[in-house]
């Protein structure tokens, strides 16, 4: 299991959950190249910890703490956590696709602020 990032983390990016995370597996960071043109930040599934420190942290309510309680909207970006890892191009390509892919099939979650974003995942 795993904590999953999901789409009020679009265009957000804060970091703050990066900055709580005590095993360095929340990225791109701030300084990783990937950072200026990531659409959102990723948990790498496999060193994810599930010790919830991320979840207070984020000011948009965008991470849930299990790809079970991960609302039917955001289902897709699961494998967007997965895909993603620093430093590999294709990866990263494969992640940046998924979630371009969840705004066109989103453009009701995505139109509105980021703040209120979560909220509407259960609509
Ligand atoms: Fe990092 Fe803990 Fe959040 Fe997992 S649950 S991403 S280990 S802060």
């Amino acid at each position: 299991m795993a904590f999953i990032i999901t789409d009020p983390c679009i265009t957000t990016k804060d970091s703050a959950c990066v900055d709580v995370c005590p095993v360095d597996c929340i990225h791109p960071r701030k300084d990783e190249a990937e950072f200026a043109d990531t659409p959102m930040l990723f948990i790498h599934p496999d060193e994810c910890i599930d010790c919830g420190a991320c979840v207070p942290a984020c000011p948009v309510s965008a991470i849930y703490d299990s790809p079970d309680a991960t609302p039917a909207s955001q289902k897709d970006l699961i494998e967007a956590n997965a895909k993603y890892r620093s430093g590999d191009a294709a990866a990263f390509a494969e992640a940046t696709n998924i979630v371009n892919a969840h705004m066109s099939a989103h453009p009701e979650l995505i139109n509105i602020p980021a703040a209120e974003r979560a909220a509407a995942h259960q609509a």
